[in-house]
């Protein structure tokens, strides 16, 4: 809001020969925007009602159908639930590490044991990390102890909108 515009707005108001609406005609601003600008308790309420509504606000995950809430800016929803967009986020970086890519292969032909990713990694990897990190990005999972799957396949991801 245009400080100079809110100042000669409440010159206006103050001189009490002029309404909102008069005001409004003569800065050419809207009554609302004329009304908020001498009237800053109006203002500041008009901002905490909008602010907590974008709290309520709830949407939709494309991908799963949780809960999404506000992105952030104009009215809008996140897309996906936090999981999902750390999923794709996680997809979408995968074959840029050559290490990670490598592993993502290899359990993409079938599970592997711990040993054996050990033993595909590069002298001075540590496994237990590489594992823990795909765990969390949802790409790798345990089917069992030490052993350890993809658990995304490629096709999945590739009908996935973007
Ligand atoms: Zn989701």
């Amino acid at each position: 809001m245009s400080v100079s515009l809110q100042e000669r707005a409440r010159e206006l108001y103050a001189s009490g020969a002029f309404g909102h609406r008069q005001i409004a005609k003569e800065l050419g601003v809207s009554p609302s925007t004329a009304l908020r600008y001498v009237n800053p308790a109006l203002a500041e309420r008009g901002r905490k009602l909008s602010s907590a509504a974008k709290q309520r606000r709830r949407g939709t995950c494309e991908s799963c159908g949780a809960e999404t809430r506000y992105n952030g800016h104009g009215r809008g929803t996140s897309e996906r639930c936090l999981a999902c967009a750390y999923k794709r986020q996680a997809l979408a970086k995968r074959g840029q590490g050559e290490t990670v890519g490598m592993v993502l292969t290899a359990l993409a032909e079938r599970p592997h044991r711990f040993t054996e990713i050990r033993d595909l990694l590069p002298v001075g990897s540590y496994t237990p990390t590489l594992i823990n990190r795909l765990l969390r990005y949802g790409l790798i999972e345990r089917r069992e102890r030490g052993v350890y799957a993809l658990a995304i396949q490629p096709s999945e991801s590739d009908d996935e909108r973007n």
